[in-house]
């Protein structure tokens, strides 16, 4: 798959990119070489893959070392506004390209390579992919970090350094099986733990009213112990930090049960302290409410908060402004009333200061309107685990509440649906109102989701507009972002959008990686499916059978096998979205409108030059406008006609019935056409498609099939088909996270974006 290139590629490609600095090249040699024999412990003899990966890894990050150094410094010395971003969740997949390509360190790197006998994209395929993150929420978190760094802005993400991240997915007879992702089991270079740093965090007790204040006492410590990634910004010489906690016991730990258990089990125990940060949870848009996942989210809000606060005051010019902290969803909303905990427990500071403060610095980015996916933590859960916090919760809400009365007064009504507390059956706490209450700007992540989160939250904006409090809800209108290092293209396409041939395109998308998967492309329409189930959810994962299932019967079909084939690729993750997406003709974006708040592949695709299927729904909506409607495949129902179907009432049997081919796909499915081992298979399916389906897709079917015609009809005439995949790269600059995130700075974290660069280290000798 990857064999050396030869002299001429090599001269090739080197006289394309520009040639590499020859005195880099042998020092990259030299410290390769240093850390194989130093820091790898390794000969050439024995030496594997692996080894050689490793001992290129320490060479790059040498180069990060000075410049994260001189950047941290520089930000003490400055003293500008940090920006913390916190969440459950860094979807980062491998870290040495990027960091090659952000330090313009790839020519020469690729060139010693080369000279040491050795295979660049060999290396590069043996580093574990960072899959701390679930999809779309995780690896925004990623995109947020490069382009804090590249705007130079004083930035930090903080998380969770999962053991575990996102599972590894196998497909083992048509099922998806998963397999625990040990990431860490070679190590990884690129954190720097930090055990000078680490902070106690409490857990259960109970709390103490005295004169002078409350007292949480008789808690369980866990200690959260960092680990530092440097985070380089886009050839600027910045190098931000993202500071992921590990749970350490402390020695004492359990030792009260020393007499009981004995010394050997007061150590074993220690797991139970240590599995806070075990496993990152892979459910995405979806609540799972378990007391470990709480801890998780405390965890993380109570060490970071810790981290903040020293930093703040050791800053130079103290309190002239204070911190934001960016809240990516509801995972991490604990850091409201942990700051307020701090600040009037701990610092002693009045109520409405505390508060004042509390709103000032935190902003909520919501990511989904669905109801399963929204935090709704039992009472009962909270009163144990975190007792003083309740209690703050509770006069959060007390004082919300009021105000509310005081502007309606006897609105009952109104009362019940804007409380944090949601009363009825089991007691919980809705903690996307307390971060609507809690902090100074909400967002949503496209302009349709933000549009309709409006429609939610106008109630919490209209409370507080005209009171003391001088914040206002801000509704963030379009946000998105691109993944991958294409940023750039379409700013330099626009001009040269006349002299381009349209042919001179064509290559980019034919799929040059799915020939790598051995399959005959030429005249073949390929389906790519990929995706992960939750673990736990049953019709994610029957749909991923009936793909596999669809597959073994279309690719042996006599007839169809040689032109049409059905691709299940096992294990979707960041380094493999690298590869399929750039190897896409076609995204299909179809979800029901009003559903997706943005979707993020979307606008992978369309920078990548695919072209776009879609419902009018999250970023597609956007898309549509940037690329010309004529430039995007646009079928299905709109929001107000999901709304219209709601209210009359979605019958899925009428389409059914009056549509032959859905019939006939139906009834395939139902009668064992795909499953002719078990003829039930898909029952469960075909009863949720007839009987209870949310999404009403049925609905949209028939729109789809004929829009899925011109589809076709234009993907034979390459021309015409190419203009469009230019325009929409052309039309795809606003989907970059450094767009967003220059919003972000000057509308949410009143800082500004500057492109200055500092100056750069000596290079490593
Ligand atoms: C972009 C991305 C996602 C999210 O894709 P959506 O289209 O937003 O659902 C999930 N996983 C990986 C690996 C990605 O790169």
């Amino acid at each position: 798959m990857s064999k050396p290139l030869s002299d001429h590629d090599r001269k090739k490609q080197i006289s394309v990119r520009g040639l590499a600095g020859v005195e880099n090249v042998a020092d990259l040699k030299k410290n390769f070489n240093r850390h194989l024999h130093f820091t790898l412990v390794k000969d050439r003899n024995v030496s594997t893959k692996r080894d050689y990966y490793f001992a290129l890894a320490h060479t790059v990050r040498d180069h990060l070392v000075g410049r994260w150094f001189r950047t941290q410094q520089s930000y003490y010395e400055k003293d500008p506004k940090r920006v913390y971003y916190l969440s459950l969740e860094f979807y980062m997949g491998r870290t040495l390209q990027n960091t090659m390509v952000n330090l313009a360190l790839e020519n020469a790197c690729d060139e010693a390579v080369y000279q040491l006998g050795l295979d660049m994209e060999e290396l590069q395929e043996m580093e574990e992919d960072a899959g701390l993150g679930n999809g779309g929420l995780g690896r925004l978190a990623a995109c947020f970090l490069d382009s804090m760094a590249s705007l130079g802005l004083a930035a930090y993400g903080y998380g969770i350094r999962y053991e575990f991240g996102i599972f590894n997915q196998k497909i083992s007879s048509g099922w998806q099986v998963e397999e625990a992702d040990d990431w860490l089991r070679y190590g990884n270079p690129w954190e720097k733990a930090r055990p000078e740093y680490m902070h106690p965090v409490h857990f259960y007790g109970r709390t103490e009213h005295h004169p002078d204040g409350v007292k949480w006492v008789d808690t369980q410590v866990v200690l959260a112990l960092p680990y530092d990634t440097p985070v380089p910004g886009y050839r600027n010489n910045i190098v931000n930090t993202m500071r992921l906690w590990s749970a350490k016991a402390p020695c004492e730990f359990s030792l009260k049960d020393f007499n009981v258990g004995g010394y050997i089990q007061a150590v074993l125990d220690r797991n139970l302290a240590e599995n806070i940060s075990r496993v990152l949870y892979p459910n995405d848009n979806f609540f799972e409410g378990k007391e470990l996942r709480l801890k998780q989210e405390y965890f993380v809000v109570a060490a970071t908060l810790q981290d903040i606060i020293r930093r703040f005051k050791a800053s130079k010019f103290g309190s002239r402004d204070i911190v934001a902290i960016q809240l990516n969803d509801t995972h991490p909303a604990l850091a409201i009333p942990e700051l307020m905990r701090v600040l009037i427990d701990e610092e002693k500071l009045p109520w409405e200061k505390a508060w004042d403060i509390c709103i000032k610095t935190c902003a909520y980015t919501n990511h989904t309107v669905l109801p399963e996916a929204l935090e709704r933590w039992p009472i009962d859960l909270f009163q144990t685990l975190l007792p003083r916090h309740l209690e703050i919760i509770y006069e959060i809400n007390r004082r919300h509440l009021e105000r509310v009365s005081s502007l309606y007064p006897g609105d009952v009504d109104r009362m019940r649906r804007m409380s944090l507390i949601e009363e009825g059956g089991q007691k919980r706490v809705n903690m996307a109102h307390l971060c609507i209450v809690g902090s100074h700007a909400v967002n949503g992540v496209a302009r349709i989701h933000s549009d309709i989160l409006k429609a939610t939250v106008y109630v919490f904006k209209h409370t507080y507009r005209n009171t003391m409090l001088t914040r206002d809800l801000y509704i963030h209108s379009p946000e998105n972002f691109m993944i991958f290092s294409m940023m750039s293209l379409s700013f330099e396409i626009s001009p040269k959008l006349n002299r381009l041939e349209t042919n001179d395109m064509w290559p980019i998308s034919m799929a040059s990686w799915v020939w790598n998967l051995k399959l005959v492309v030429s005249d073949d329409y390929v389906l790519l499916n990929s995706s992960q189930a939750a673990p736990g959810y049953h019709t994610a994962k029957m749909i991923i059978r009936l793909i596999t299932a669809i597959g073994e019967v279309v690719n042996n079909d006599p007839v169809v096998g040689d032109r049409l084939k059905v691709i299940f690729l096992e294990n979707y993750r960041v380094t493999l979205a690298e590869k399929a997406i750039p190897a896409a003709d076609l995204s299909e974006q179809i979800s029901t409108a009003g559903t997706e708040a943005s979707g993020t592949g979307n606008m992978k695709f369309m920078l990548n030059g695919a072209l776009t299927i879609g419902t009018m729904d999250g970023a597609n909506v956007e898309m549509a406008e940037e690329a010309g409607e004529g430039n995007i495949f646009i079928f299905g129902m709109r929001v107000e006609d999901v709304e219209a179907m709601d209210a009359k009432g979605y019958n899925a049997s009428e389409f059914y019935n009056r549509i032959p081919e859905l019939k006939q796909a139906i009834d395939q499915i139902a009668g064992g056409f795909f499953s002719p081992k078990q003829p039930d298979l898909f029952k469960d399916i075909v009863n949720m498609l007839m009987h209870h389906d949310r999404f009403k897709v049925f609905a949209d079917y028939e729109d789809y099939i004929k829009c899925q015609e011109k589809v076709s009809a234009l993907y034979k005439k390459p021309k015409e088909w190419t203009k469009k995949v230019i325009l929409n790269i052309a039309g795809s600059g606003k989907f970059s996270s450094d767009r967003t995130i220059s919003q972000y700075a000057r509308e949410i974290w009143g800082v500004e974006p500057t492109l200055e660069k500092l100056a750069a280290p000596d290079d490593p000798k």
